[in-house]
């Protein structure tokens, strides 16, 4: 059987980039650009909590880099490299194979490099986590407490697929193959948003990725700028797929429904039409869906003009407590 070492050498080594001093020493190096601070970010994948055991190890090796590289995303950050932790119950090197395969195929577009990491046996079960190192300027970065009175906020790509396959895997939904064909690619290959990202930088004002629903996530931004917002329900860009949902689902996957990886950003409103060429320069579509206002709290307005009520609060994984 393949050692630790194997592991490593086999799946995980790959020639580090001009400067760059990648896996094989105590640690990896690599240089920050003149001027810019280094942006950072973790995220922990645990089976049987965010995916699995079965799923395609292909598509896991791809999420597990997308979602941290759409943390970069979301602060306007450039990737310049990337860590990977990985607790390994047994050794399958065909798994090792696939799951490598996906992640490098997105390091590779994204040019963040995997340059150090660690492995070794679990107890039980696979964990996964990576970390991102991305550069960034110190002052357009894309925090979540930059959103101003009057800001337009837009989304890109469209919402609510991951969640209708997500609930569909897990029976919380009546088995539909068709639906469920429709909708698994935007969980198990979602696209970090990194160019929009870079093209925002210094034109939104603040940004979050979507990870745990739209309102939750805005949430974040609502309360860290200390400003409110107000959202058309009909404006929201619905995936193709869920047109058919009845409208509760419909409205809980679009507004509650996690593992998006969009961008919802703000940005003067002045600013709309530099908003639509940036996007359109990187091949994004985005969408406004309403404005930041004085009052705290989000109100989502339904077609016939009221407030919806109970809107869906998102992912939580220690709820009340
Ligand atoms: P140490 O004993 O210093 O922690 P290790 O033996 O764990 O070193 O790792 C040896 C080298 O392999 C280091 O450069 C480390 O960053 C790299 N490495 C270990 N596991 C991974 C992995 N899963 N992906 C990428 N690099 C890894
Ligand atoms: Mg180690």
């Amino acid at each position: 059987m393949a050692s630790e070492f194997d592991v490593i050498a086999r799946y995980f080594t790959r020639p580090a980039p001009e400067g760059t001093l990648g896996v094989g020493d105590d640690c990896a190096l690599f240089s920050v650009p003149a001027g810019m601070q280094i942006a950072t970010s973790k995220d922990l994948l645990i089976q049987g909590r965010h995916f699995y055991p079965n799923v395609d190890p292909e598509a896991l090796g791809h999420k597990a880099l997308a979602v941290n590289l759409s943390d970069l995303a979301a602060m306007g950050a450039k990737p310049l490299g990337c860590l990977l932790g990985l607790a390994l119950p047994n050794v399958d090197e065909s798994w090792l194979a696939a799951f490598a395969r996906g992640f490098h195929a997105l390091a590779d577009a994204h040019g963040c490099p995997l340059i150090g990491g660690d492995t070794t046996r679990s107890v039980q079960d696979l964990t996964i986590s990576v970390t991102v190192f991305g550069a960034v300027a110190a002052q357009p970065a894309l925090r979540r407490d930059g959103a101003r009175v009057g800001d337009h906020i837009w989304v890109s790509g469209a919402l609510g697929a991951a969640d209708i396959a997500y609930r569909l895997l897990d029976a919380q939904l009546p088995t539909d193959d068709s639906l469920l064909a429709a909708t698994r690619r935007a969980l198990e290959w979602p696209t970090p948003r990194v160019e929009l990202g870079l093209a925002l930088a210094g034109l939104a004002h603040a940004a979050i990725d979507i990870s745990d629903g739209l309102v939750q996530d805005l949430g974040h931004v609502l309360s860290a700028s200390r400003v409110g917002a107000q959202l058309q329900f009909d404006a929201l860009p619905v995936a193709d797929a869920l047109q058919d949902l009845d409208h509760d689902t419909l409205v809980r996957a679009v507004l509650g429904g996690g593992d998006v990886y969009e961008l919802c950003f703000t940005a003067a409103a002045e600013n709309d039409d530099h908003v639509r060429r940036a996007a359109a320069r990187v091949g994004v579509p985005v969408t406004r869906i309403g404005h930041v206002t004085e009052a705290g709290g989000l109100q989502v307005f339904a077609a016939d003009g009221r407030p919806m009520s109970a809107l869906p609060r998102g992912f939580d994984h220690f709820p009340g407590s």
